[in-house]
């Protein structure tokens, strides 16, 4: 596919706008260029059918099955971003005095409400801008807390091996050591060694719960008890609520900080990097260690909270705005009831699928149900016939199906997590299991078939290392 600078043909314009006299907008010498900036010129028709092509090469929930495990990659009703686009919205700036922007100010405090409640906490932060970004703001906000109480040997965070990559490289960041804490032959938290690794020096817990392996560990509370006990705080990874979103409330289990990813839960839109949002919610007793500028309701206006506890500030202005205001009309739209009935479907979705699977003969990591995801592994199908995930993960791409989450969690081999989302039909669900079970039968008959795929894509087998390690990401001018 030709870039848009190469189709570029001189004198070949839009002629909507009307001429201009160069004369009568004449610029300051030193401002004017002193050379033509290189512009492509292209008619509308094929401007249009440029970025419609575009479009095309994009695999989105729009196009098709995007089973990509824990990362919820769920269809986002258009009407958020119909909201989300509204002028009384866009048009609002943030440099605005609070007493301007008290609708949006509302807003946010009425999401807060809403989200708290779900969650059992009692105050929430807008402002990080992702998933990662809140767990770094709460363990800034731990290590304030532990701080205001002189309780200064406590570096020290607990994070089990199933977690999500980010937990260790926050609790790094926020200057913590990260001890790691092994999951038992179930796949849940090891209580035993749990309770063999705090001390003095425990800041806290990072977990999620469900774990990254689909699974909802049944010792919760002894597991959070036992933190509490030894003076540190649980922080509640909630990337992963869709499973249990009105159904049970991390603030219950003994949380005492929470984030979640707005971006996939709340249903926007997301992937490629796009603006997210990963508000923290806390507990009473971490309310004064929130962010700078958290809206709060004075009876017959909402004022910007200013504590002196407070560590700061960790985005500028509100976080993003629209991102939050997406999943508020999602939030609104459902209501408790849609909620609870949302997760309840996404958990019947990963449960039929994995049954279905398993009567295909594939393995799945663990035994019993699953929540929103689960893990398969091709370890046998990597041993017998040389055929291993990345391969069956390339295959699926010639069926019009984005590869599920491969070679994660890494306590499994040749892993693929599936996550259906509740936002499939039973129709793709029987296709979906119809395809894996024709492509399982491929890789047992004729391995190599699998090998050569992706056949229908741009790129098929690109060097994964070298595009890594040496990305060309500017257009190279001849
Ligand atoms: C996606 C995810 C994160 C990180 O979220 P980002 O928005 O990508 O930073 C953290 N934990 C879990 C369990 C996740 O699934």
């Amino acid at each position: 596919m030709k870039l848009i600078f190469e189709r570029s043909q001189a004198g070949r314009k839009l002629s909507l706008l009307p001429e201009v006299d160069p004369k009568s907008c004449q610029l300051p010498e030193k401002f004017r260029r002193a050379e033509h900036i290189r512009l492509p010129e292209l008619s509308e028709t094929e401007i249009s059918r440029h970025y419609s092509a575009l479009e095309r090469r994009v695999f989105g929930v729009n196009q098709g099955f995007f089973p990509l495990g824990s990362c919820t990659m769920k269809y986002n009703p258009k009407i958020n971003d119909e909201l989300a686009s509204l002028p009384s919205f866009t048009g609002v700036h943030p440099l605005q005095r609070s007493q301007e922007i008290q609708g949006c100010l509302k807003l946010l405090a009425r999401l807060e409400e809403r989200l708290c409640k779900l969650l059992a906490m009692d105050a929430m932060t807008f402002q990080p801008a992702a998933g990662a970004h809140g767990e770094f703001t709460a363990l800034l906000m731990m290590k304030a807390y532990h701080l205001s109480r002189g309780d200064e040997k406590r570096n020290k965070i607990l994070i089990p091996d199933a977690a999500h990559g980010t937990n260790p490289a926050s609790a790094a960041m926020a200057g913590f050591k990260v001890v790691n804490v092994p999951s038992d032959a179930k796949g849940y938290v090891d209580l035993e060694a749990l309770k063999s690794l705090v001390g003095e020096d425990t800041a806290g817990l990072m977990l999620t719960n469900p774990n990254t392996l689909g699974l909802f560990d049944p010792n919760i509370e002894a597991i959070t008890e036992t933190i509490h006990a030894a003076g540190g705080l649980n922080y509640y990874d909630g990337a992963n609520l869709n499973p249990i979103m009105g159904q049970v409330r991390p603030g219950d289990m003994g949380f005492d900080l929470v984030h979640l990813n707005l971006h996939k839960t709340f249903s926007t839109p997301h992937g490629g990097g796009g603006p997210g949002s990963g508000p923290v919610g806390c507990v009473e007793i971490l309310k004064p260690f929130l962010p700078q500028g958290q809206p709060i309701d004075c009876g017959d206006a909402y004022e910007l909270a200013n504590s002196s506890k407070s560590i700061g500030t960790v985005r500028s202005f509100y976080g993003n705005f629209l991102v939050v205001l997406r999943a508020f009309a999602y939030v609104e739209l459902l209501g408790a009831e849609g909620i609870r009935e949302a997760s309840e479907t996404a958990v019947l979705n990963a449960n039929y699928l994995q049954e279905g699977m398993r009567a295909a003969g594939f393995q799945t990591a663990h035994e019993g149900a699953c929540m929103h995801e689960f893990v398969l592994s091709l370890a046998d199908l990597k041993k017998n016939y040389g055929v291993s995930a990345l391969d069956f993960a390339k295959a699926l791409q010639d069926e019009g199906m984005h590869p599920p989450t491969m070679y994660f969690p890494l306590i499994v081999s040749e892993a693929l997590m599936v996550e259906p989302t509740e936002t499939e039909s039973p129709e793709m669900l029987d296709h979906v299991i119809e395809v894996f079970t024709r492509l399982r039968k491929l890789a047992e008959t004729n391995p190599e078939a699998l090998k050569s795929t992706p056949k229908t894509t741009v790129i098929s087998r690109p060097d994964e290392v070298e595009a890594a390690r040496h990305p060309i990401v500017q257009y190279q001018e001849d």
